[in-house]
């Protein structure tokens, strides 16, 4: 007899769920970018322990029906994509139908949900990809909420490994200031009665989000960043605060009394690799400087960026890479020497 077997299905999603959504604030993107998919204006955060006990995201989007309930958290099942070549035109977060799936794989979750034209919201609760019993009428309005509980109760390891609930939750945080920020037309909260506590108006004003979450000295020294590449089809703007010596930056987030925020976005997805980081960090470092807000932003065109690399959608590839990161190495270069000059450098 042969050593290799196949491995038991549960196993298998438990183990591609466990990919997907490593920590708390992986299911936190994923459930706020189904909300934004929804056209959700309004979009509330509710957490226990770090999200670990409780996770819960609310919206006002535009609901799910109540036919699609048995779906929803089936794997590669989704609205938002149907042929292959949909692929290179993607206007939403989602397309693969694995979120929700791996989210019940890992824990114990209930979605309520109510479309505009229903008489009353629906509720099911889910496990391991399946509707555990037929939807029910429930009291909600429009609008969807999502609740996960005793995330990772099934993958004992990892859970006993999140023993910082202050950490998760830090983490949980940051997630949802970089969607504030990139969104202010949409209104952010997040509740879990702690110092991050947060809940931005929602009316697209900046300016209003940044001073709310980071305070107005920040705020008042932010500057527009814009750069646009015809030859290499690419768009970079954004908006940084005004550099302060990096000395005196380390000395301030010593003491706590700031923080920094950085946040790149590609093509509207917020992605945690450091491409972008390097050139802004080059520029800066080598004048001793040191911004303590930066959101960046590059749009590409859509057909030479390719986001289907990984089911977080973290990492990108597009074409052209090192030449597009050296124009914008080159614009901020200049952008610094001009607007900021040396006068920055002053410690104070
Ligand atoms: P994907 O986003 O890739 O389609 P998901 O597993 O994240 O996959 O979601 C599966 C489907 O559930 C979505 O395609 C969508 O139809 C529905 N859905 C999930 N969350 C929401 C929500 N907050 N509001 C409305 N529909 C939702
Ligand atoms: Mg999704």
């Amino acid at each position: 007899m042969g050593l290799i077997q196949r491995l038991p299905q549960d196993v298998v999603n438990r183990m591609a769920a466990g990919e997907v959504l490593a920590r708390p604030c992986n299911a936190i993107k994923e459930l706020v970018e189904n909300s934004l998919d929804a056209g959700a204006t309004e979009i509330m955060v509710n957490m226990q322990n770090g999200g670990l006990k409780l996770l819960q995201v609310s919206d006002n989007g535009k609901g799910i029906e109540r036919e699609d309930f048995a779906l929803v958290c089936e794997r590669f099942a989704t609205s938002k994509l149907q042929k292959f070549e949909d692929l290179m035109h993607m206007k939403t977060y989602g397309f693969r139908g694995e979120a929700l799936a791996s989210l019940s794989h890992v824990a114990k979750v209930n979605i309520v949900s109510k479309r505009a034209d229903a008489k009353c919201a629906y509720q099911a609760n889910f496990l391991d990809g399946k509707m555990t019993a037929d939807t029910k009428p429930a009291a909600g309005k429009n609008g969807t909420c999502i609740t996960a509980t005793d995330l990772f109760y099934n993958l004992p390891t990892r859970r006993n490994k999140m023993t910082t609930h202050g950490e998760e939750a830090k983490m949980v945080n940051d997630t949802l200031l970089r969607f504030a920020i990139h969104r202010p037309d949409v209104s952010f909260a997040l509740r879990q009665n702690q110092a991050g506590d947060f809940r931005t108006k929602g009316d697209g004003n900046f300016r209003d989000v940044v001073c709310n979450l980071l305070g107005r000295d920040v705020a008042d020294t932010i500057l527009p960043l814009s750069l646009n590449s015809t030859r290499l089809k690419f768009t970079f703007t954004g908006h940084i605060s005004k550099p302060i010596a990096s000395a005196t930056a380390a000395i301030a987030q010593n003491r706590k009394t700031s923080r920094s925020f950085f946040s790149v976005f590609i093509n509207g997805r917020s992605v945690r690799c450091d491409i972008l980081k390097h050139p802004i960090d080059e520029v800066l470092g080598a004048r001793q400087l040191h911004a303590q807000f930066c959101a960046l932003h590059l749009q590409i065109d859509e057909t030479r960026i390719d986001v289907n690399v990984h089911p977080t959608k973290n990492s990108v590839i597009f074409l052209e890479k090192e030449e597009i990161i050296e124009e914008i190495r080159a614009y901020f270069e200049k952008v610094i020497g001009e607007i900021f000059g040396f006068e920055a450098l002053d410690v104070e």
